[in-house]
């Protein structure tokens, strides 16, 4: 039996798969060999099947189908046309050995024809698979599965409610046909419903602010229409009538015909996150207005780019229009020529020790304005890769009080020499009073002595205007108010410049009565200013006219000349401390550019305004308006 003995065959016969080996003898097919797999699936294990044909060890008589046949009909065919067989599958009942109940079997069949030594065929090899059982094995696998499944799925749901309580996350399940929601816990808390309570569509959209309701079914119907997930932000209110946010992010799910039927997502509360975001917008809000009103500008540079960022303040302090760029060394080139190396310096310096920078220095702005004194202070600071090449600051401009501080300066210097002649005049007065004293000249003292108090007079006069600065400097103007008669106080004035012989005549065109309530003596030193610069700027000879009304619960009073008036850009200026319009120094006037500011101090301590009109060469108009219900 060479066959049996060759290991191919011995190999392939040898498997746990139910083999018969047959002669191709039709219509016998005599059983050469049965492996133990053959022998176990049709329990005939033991029994000598040897030298049988398969219609004695599966009597069809027994079993009562006609799977016999098939199996008869796949050995005819395979014997006949020398081709492989293969039935996928067919019913073969077999008898068990327990009892005599033929159970319903289900089997494949392969059957193989074998060739002989002469090269004929003289060999059929049919394999079996008991499909039933295959079936039966498989269905079970396919349960365990389905239960690992489940219990894996039981877990990862398990995990991810976890996630979603931990992370505060609401989920939900909503379907648009009925409107009901499957959620968790958390979603109905994000709402602040009771956990047990039922949550509909229309509860949802009821509690969302009717502001942000539009804005939420326009997010939910482009979700749908581009089938992407709806992501929306809006603000609700909880049954309690607190106001809370909520962030939902839901991927939709349309039918056949592209509808929306249900939306699964996750909901989170963002109250706190928004109310940070508005603090912190607040208070950007808050910076930047602190910023602004303290007049700084912002500017930024990265000196790798020479690319300027600075901020609109930062733009009109360099004379910029708003949409105008400079870059950095743009922007050092309007640094007045005296100044730039030493900017360079600082900023060089910052950059090199990593420190703060704060500096004074004259621009000539970009548009042609007048100079401009600028104080900018900044540090570097480092870009992404480590280096220092980023400055930032802010930028004040200070020419106003550099102007100030210069005109400080020649206040202090006319002060002083302005006390040193009338103090020359007196010692030489003193000499001479002395030496008339030894020779007996009383009569020469006595007016000798009298210019001497007259120059003692006009330094006392400097000294104490000098102190009244000082003392409001220093807020201590103290007001002595009571009520008086006004046109009383306005007419001792006029009889009092008049002694003094100006050269102008005062004409009083509108005086109503009026009781005012205010410090008097100050009140008429401001008076008196406004009649002294009147004529102090005006040619001899032209008129000076005084009126005063009361209106609106206020009195103005009013002084106008026919001087040499002031340009328009001097005019909100000349009512500041030092500040004089020196446009025509040939006028040589004296003055120290303080008498306006007591003015203006003055009338604001008493809740008042003063201002100036005037027409330059043609004359000016001073005012000032008291509240009178003080
Ligand atoms: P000063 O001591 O220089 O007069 P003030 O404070 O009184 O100082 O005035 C400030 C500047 O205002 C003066 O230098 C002058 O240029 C201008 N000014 C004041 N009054 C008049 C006026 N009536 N007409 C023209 N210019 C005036």
């Amino acid at each position: 039996m060479d066959i049996l003995t060759n290991p191919l065959y011995k190999a392939l016969f040898n498997t746990p798969v139910p083999r018969l080996l047959l002669l191709a003898n039709p219509p016998h097919f005599t059983i050469l060999a049965s492996n133990d797999a053959h022998e176990a699936a049709s329990n005939l294990l033991g029994k000598n099947i040897v030298g049988k044909t398969p219609w004695q060890i599966y009597d069809p008589l027994d079993t009562g189908n006609h799977g016999w046949l098939v199996l008869l009909d796949a050995l005819v065919k395979a014997s006949e046309t020398n081709q492989r067989v293969y039935i996928k599958n067919y019913k073969y009942d077999i008898l068990p050995s327990t009892n005599n109940v033929a159970a319903s079997t289900l089997w494949d069949l392969e059957v193989l024809p074998i060739l002989g030594n002469n090269g004929e065929m003289a060999y059929l090899m049919a394999t079996t698979n008991n499909l039933s059982e295959r079936l039966e094995r498989e269905e079970k696998m396919e349960l365990q599965i389905k239960k690992k499944a489940k219990a894996d799925l039981k877990e990862i749901n398990q995990r991810l409610q976890f996630a979603l309580e931990a992370g505060k996350l609401g989920s939900f399940d909503l379907d648009f046909n009925t409107g009901k929601i499957i959620s968790n816990e958390q979603f109905k808390r994000n709402y602040g419903k009771p956990v047990d309570a039922q949550f509909h569509y229309n509860d949802l959209l009821e509690s969302v602010v009717p502001s942000y309701k539009q804005y939420l079914l326009e997010r939910i119907k482009q979700a749908a229409e581009t089938n992407t997930t709806c992501q929306a932000e809006y603000q609700i209110i909880w049954p309690d009538g607190s106001a809370h946010w909520v962030s939902i992010a839901g991927k939709p799910y349309l039918d056949s015909n592209g509808k929306m039927v249900r939306m699964v997502g996750v909901s989170q509360d963002i109250t706190k996150q928004v109310a940070d975001k508005y603090e912190l917008l607040r208070a950007t809000e808050t910076l930047n207005q602190a910023i602004d009103s303290g007049g700084l500008g912002l500017w930024s540079a990265d000196l790798r780019t020479d690319v300027l960022n600075i901020s609109p303040k930062a733009k009109s302090q360099h004379g910029l229009k708003q949409d105008e760029e400079v870059t950095l060394s743009e922007s050092f080139e309007m640094i007045d020529s005296n100044d730039r190396e030493f900017v360079s310096k600082a900023f060089a310096k910052a950059l090199e020790e990593s420190s703060n920078f704060d500096i004074e220095y004259l621009i000539h702005p970009k548009d042609g304005s007048n100079p401009r004194w600028l104080r900018s202070t900044g540090r570097s600071y480092e870009d992404e890769f480590g280096n220092l090449s980023m400055v930032s600051g802010t930028i004040m401009d200070i020419t106003d009080q550099k102007e100030e501080e210069v005109r400080k300066g020649q206040f202090i210097g006319m002060v002083g020499h302005e006390l040193k002649t009338p103090l020359t005049s007196l010692k030489a007065y003193m000499q001479l009073s002395a030496s008339y004293l030894k020779y007996g000249h009383y009569d020469l003292i006595v007016t000798t002595l009298e210019k001497a108090n007259r120059q003692i007079n006009k330094m006392t006069k400097l000294i104490n205007s000098f102190l009244s600065v000082s003392r409001l400097e220093s807020s201590l103007i103290i007001l002595d108010q009571h009520p008086f008669d006004f046109a009383l106080l306005v007419k001792e004035i006029m009889e009092e410049i008049e002694v003094l012989a100006i050269g102008h005549p005062i004409k009083l065109i509108k005086g109503d009565s009026v009781t005012v309530h205010a410090d008097r003596e100050k009140i008429g030193q401001v008076i008196f200013n406004y009649i002294s610069n009147a004529s102090k700027y005006s040619t001899n000879g032209t008129p000076i006219h005084i009126s005063y009304e009361v209106s609106d619960g206020h009195l103005q009073f009013g002084v106008t000349d026919g001087g040499i008036g002031i340009k328009a850009h001097h005019l909100d200026k000349i009512f500041g401390r030092y500040y004089q319009v020196n446009s025509n120094p040939s006028l040589k006037i004296a003055g120290f550019g303080i008498s306006l500011y007591l003015c203006y101090k003055i009338i604001n301590r008493h809740g008042g305004h003063v201002w100036a009109e005037s027409q330059y060469t043609k004359g000016s108009s001073f005012y000032f308006s008291l509240p009178l219900s003080l």
